[in-house]
């Protein structure tokens, strides 16, 4: 039994813990079997409770853009840590990160700090929601911004134009302010707009999506809801909560060249302790408390710790001139090297990348939106998955969830990955 420690350590978490974990994808509810438990991390490598080793694909969800344990990191929270871990005062390292992101990230004056993604997401929405004066938002099915309740809505049934709760305990009143469009297609929105004219506040789109695994915006699509966006005064929210400090210094806004209104933040930008942040021109922004009247608060935002791994990160990130190249590279390596094996091996497969994301689907046709994603084929990723993870590759336990590249790993680890993959689709 290759994963003993972790079954009976899961065994005894179900007892305390709801399913056994604080997040449900780490259930491994979707591909079933045991969650590995980890006991720790260096670089590319996780350490699971059995003392088996795993390439990691995972990164924490995203966080890990330069390794595990990351070195300046380290010290940065060890350093503070000695000083005291939250003061509930301002401190001037909050001044030090935010001013160090605004300079990064194009189009921005000023960002506040919070403790999560979704805490970023919510704040955005009621910023955008108090600026224009309007209640609906409209999301894209298949994006993930957080489980906060104005999220966890699915698309209306027939003629209805907005949505349900997609989880018991969200109210129906709050469903019918989110309206649900497809990502890609324009159309959608356009109707939405037409269906409330001068309701809607803001779009709020993962502009790469991430959450039905990888799925990059196509024809211009986010060039074209900056112009929706314009003609009917609501505001582009763009959840750069993965793609932030991943795909580029200034994440999608810069790689694409498209202007946001209101830019949301979160793993990366914490260094791997638990930050978001949210961020918009000077304009906006004042409106929030205590200059403006949209309440938004936070006992541990920008708690030092965080703030600390949070700026180790950004300085690392906005010195190493070289980094997003190799990252680029070494997936594009990743991503030539499977394409290879999966064809010798004959597997109907689609992968879709952007910079260091990247997802395998084994499923016929292109993958554009949350439609196309759930057509990957569920039992065939089960066996990859479970293939992988005995070998000692680690991806995430769904189809619906993108690779995260570090630079951490190497051309040896990728060689590595490329080699199990033949072996499990053999
Ligand atoms: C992870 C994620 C979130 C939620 O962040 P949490 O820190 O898990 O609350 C929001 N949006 C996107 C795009 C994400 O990937």
């Amino acid at each position: 039994m290759i994963y003993q420690r972790s079954s009976e350590l899961f065994v005894e978490a179900q007892n305390y813990i709801p399913g056994g974990v604080n997040s449900p994808v780490r259930a491994f509810k979707s591909v079933g079997g045991t969650p590995i438990f980890v006991n720790e991390a260096k670089g590319a490598y996780l350490y699971d409770e059995d003392g088996r080793r795993y390439i990691d694909y995972i990164n924490s969800w995203g966080p890990m853009l330069l390794g595990h344990a990351y070195q300046p990191v380290v010290d940065a929270v060890i350093e503070k840590t000695k000083k005291g871990t939250s003061f509930g005062t301002p401190t001037e390292i909050e001044t030090e990160i935010a001013k160090l992101a605004v300079s990064m990230v194009p189009n921005i004056d000023k960002i506040r700090f919070v403790n999560s993604g979704t805490e970023a997401c919510m704040s955005a929405v009621r910023l955008a929601r108090g600026f224009t004066n309007r209640e609906k938002i409209i999301k894209f099915r298949g994006c993930y911004h957080g489980h906060s309740d104005s999220f966890l809505i699915a698309a209306g049934s027939g003629l209805s134009t907005f949505g349900v709760p997609s989880s018991p305990g969200v109210t129906k009143g709050t469903a019918q302010d989110t309206l649900l469009a497809n990502f890609n297609d324009l159309n959608s929105v356009k109707e939405l707009f037409e269906a409330n004219k001068n309701e809607i506040a803001a779009i709020i789109i993962e502009p790469v999506a991430g959450n039905m695994g990888c799925v990059p915006p196509v024809n211009n699509f986010l060039q074209k809801l900056r112009e929706v966006c314009d003609e009917n005064g609501a505001l582009l929210i763009f959840d750069e909560v993965m793609t932030g400090f991943r795909l580029a210094k200034g994440g999608a806004q810069e790689l694409f060249g498209i202007k946001a209104d209101i830019v949301c933040f979160g793993k990366v930008i914490g260094g791997g302790l638990p930050v978001g942040a949210f961020a918009a021109r000077n304009e906006i922004m004042d409106y929030l408390a205590p200059v403006g009247p949209v309440y938004q608060a936070g006992t541990l935002s920008g708690n030092p710790l965080a703030m600390a791994a949070g700026l180790a990160m950004l300085q690392a990130i906005n010195t190493d001139t070289e980094l997003f190249h190799r990252l680029e590279e070494k997936t594009a390596y990743l991503e030539a090297g499977l394409r290879k094996v999966l064809t010798e091996n004959k597997k109907t497969f689609v992968i879709n990348r952007v910079g260091s994301m990247i997802s395998v689907f084994f499923c016929e046709n292109a993958v554009e939106n949350y439609e196309d994603a759930a057509k990957a084929d569920t039992p065939e990723f089960k066996a990859f998955f479970h293939g992988l993870l005995e070998r000692g590759i680690y991806i995430a336990p769904s189809s619906y969830e993108t690779w995260f590249i570090t630079d951490a790993l190497s051309y040896e680890d990728l060689d590595e990955t490329i080699k199990v993959v033949t072996e499990v689709t053999k």
